[in-house]
């Protein structure tokens, strides 16, 4: 049985995510894995929290950052155990710079993309000035930080993708515990979402973080099919969402 419990909804227009924290039933609650998703307006803000660890993925734009980071403080992290930038757009990283000038972290994972813009030279910057362990996502890792936790790398491949496209080359992951998964796009779109099929994973998931904020050159048919989410959200920013009232899929 799996309890859905809405934390937080992403703000983003019309299309967006849900926020969810799932657990499955009969574990203890230090064995729960809650998912949040925070709203950081336009970006991408996710924290995942499990048997102590904290995982955080993306921090919205620079000025998102002090809210991501009261977020963090509200649910009780006083360290990452790994930062995630998914790529290296300011609506992603921009708000991961004061969360790295704040917060102990154990380890990055990057995209490997390069960028010039002053906000990820920055990110770089801090990054080595704390020696914090730093590595490239590529398809085929996974990434050990609790041995009931799985987490997988689906992309992107060790050679850039799609003509260097920031966004088509985000890094994708897929975390599972125990019968729950979750499928968190970043800003992948159908180039990327073609590939991941034809590297022949196994996408079912239980919710489905969309592509690019919800953009009309993401989750493809094809693709959504492929995932078959029990959660999946187009919802308004502010609207929430209960096992009650979560949308079924036929
Ligand atoms: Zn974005």
């Amino acid at each position: 049985m799996i309890k859905v419990n809405l934390k937080r909804v992403l703000q983003a227009a019309l299309l967006s995510i849900l926020i969810i924290a799932v657990s499955a039933a009969a574990v203890s609650a230090s064995e729960n894995l809650t998912v949040h998703f925070i709203d950081v307006g336009q970006g991408d803000s996710e924290l995942l929290q499990f048997a102590g660890k904290n995982i955080l993925i993306d921090g919205g734009t620079q000025d998102m950052g002090p809210r991501v980071e009261s977020y963090l403080r509200d649910h009780g992290v006083s360290r990452l155990d790994l930062l995630v930038a998914t790529h290296p757009h300011e609506d992603h990283i921009g708000g991961l710079l004061a969360v790295l000038n704040d917060f102990p972290v154990g380890q990055v994972l990057d995209s490997g993309q390069p960028h010039t813009s002053q906000t990820y030279e920055n990110f770089l910057t801090l990054i080595d000035q704390k020696n914090i362990p730093f590595a490239v996502a590529e398809r085929g890792q996974t990434i050990d930080l609790d041995p009931k936790l799985k987490i997988e790398v689906l992309f992107p491949p060790s050679t850039p993708f799609a003509g260097n496209d920031l966004n088509q080359n985000s890094v994708v992951l897929k975390v599972t515990y125990n019968k729950v998964s979750f499928l968190l796009m970043a800003d992948a779109g159908f180039e990327a979402e073609d590939s991941i099929m034809a590297a022949g994973y196994d996408l079912k998931s239980t919710v489905m973080k969309i592509g690019h904020h919800g953009s009309s050159s993401s989750t493809g048919s094809a693709f959504l099919a492929k995932v078959r989410p029990e959660v999946e959200g187009l919802l308004k920013s502010g609207q929430e969402m209960t096992t009650a009232t979560r949308p079924r899929r036929p």
